[in-house]
């Protein structure tokens, strides 16, 4: 049988290291035989990102800023370019100054609430523009979210916010693409240690609680993200669009649990 991905090209964006959520599904794409496209922000994370592209075998790395539509235009007239379609795509991106990931949402600054709007939410839906002339023959739009968006959790504040605006794009974007096969979904992750996170005010305390309140009393791995985002991404999920897909060991789910049940 050929493989999930047999075929399949496209772009990934919001690889910063090792640990990035987004190379978590770049490896899972690639074992399965996708091909994939890297774009890096910044000359810094270049440095980062190329080593790991090799490692996938990876040959289109591109500079791109979310902030800078010139540089969006350029990756997609590159693909244009070089591929002339693309099947999938994925946006792991976020941003909010670490002055406003502690302390209290009310305090948020109007340049940083624009700013981190623009960055984590409008720029998904300024790529999904982008690619929908490319996905010729359908395609599968993933962006990161969090259960901040739906509940309040701590320090997470303006991100919440953009959060659930995300999540709401998620849905009008569905509904634009749809008739064209083309689906857009959220992949909901339970907290993991990567560059963003560690901006959050006590993220330490976040993750044990997660660990020690989940259902399956563990925190998510860079594999379970992979698979939730392979899954997404490939025709296994060609029924679904306009959904947020927790996958947070079933955190999301729990109201509270029994005194005798805690961190079992
Ligand atoms: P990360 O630091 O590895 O990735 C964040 C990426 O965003 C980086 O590659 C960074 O370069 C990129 N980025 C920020 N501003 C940008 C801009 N202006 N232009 C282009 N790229 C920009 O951290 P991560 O945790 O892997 O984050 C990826 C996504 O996953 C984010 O949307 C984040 O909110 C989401 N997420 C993370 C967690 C978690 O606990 N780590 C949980 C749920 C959702």
């Amino acid at each position: 049988t050929a493989a999930l991905m047999a075929g399949k090209r496209g772009l990934i964006m919001g690889v910063a290291n090792d640990r990035s959520l987004a190379w978590a599904i770049s490896q899972a794409v690639h074992a399965h035989g996708g091909e994939v496209a890297l774009t890096y922000q910044g000359e810094a994370l270049k440095k980062r990102v190329q080593p790991l592209a090799e490692r996938i075998g990876c040959s289109v790395v591109l500079p791109c800023d979310v902030t800078n539509e010139a540089s969006l235009d350029a990756v997609f007239a590159d693909l244009k370019q070089r591929w002339g379609k693309l099947d999938f795509l994925v946006h792991a991106i976020a941003y909010s100054d670490k002055d406003e990931l502690k302390g209290r949402y009310v305090d948020t600054t109007a340049e940083n609430f624009n700013q981190s709007l623009f960055v984590s939410c409008y720029s998904f839906t300024a790529l999904c523009r982008r690619a929908e002339p490319l996905m010729v023959e359908g395609g599968s739009l993933l962006t990161l979210t969090y259960m901040g968006a739906e509940r309040v959790m701590p320090h997470y504040n303006v991100m919440g916010v953009a959060k659930a605006a995300l999540e709401a794009s998620v849905r009008y974007l569905a509904e634009d693409l749809g008739r064209q096969n083309i689906r857009v979904n959220a992949m909901s992750a339970g907290p993991m240690k990567t560059l963003a996170a560690s901006g959050i005010g006590d993220f330490r305390f976040i993750l044990k609680w997660n660990q020690f309140n989940s259902p399956m009393r563990r925190n998510i791995t860079m594999e379970d993200v992979g698979g939730a985002g392979l899954y997404l991404l490939s025709d296994l999920a060609s029924g679904v669009t306009g959904e947020v897909h927790h996958v947070d060991c079933g955190y999301n789910g729990i109201g509270m649990l029994a005194v005798d049940a805690v961190g079992e």
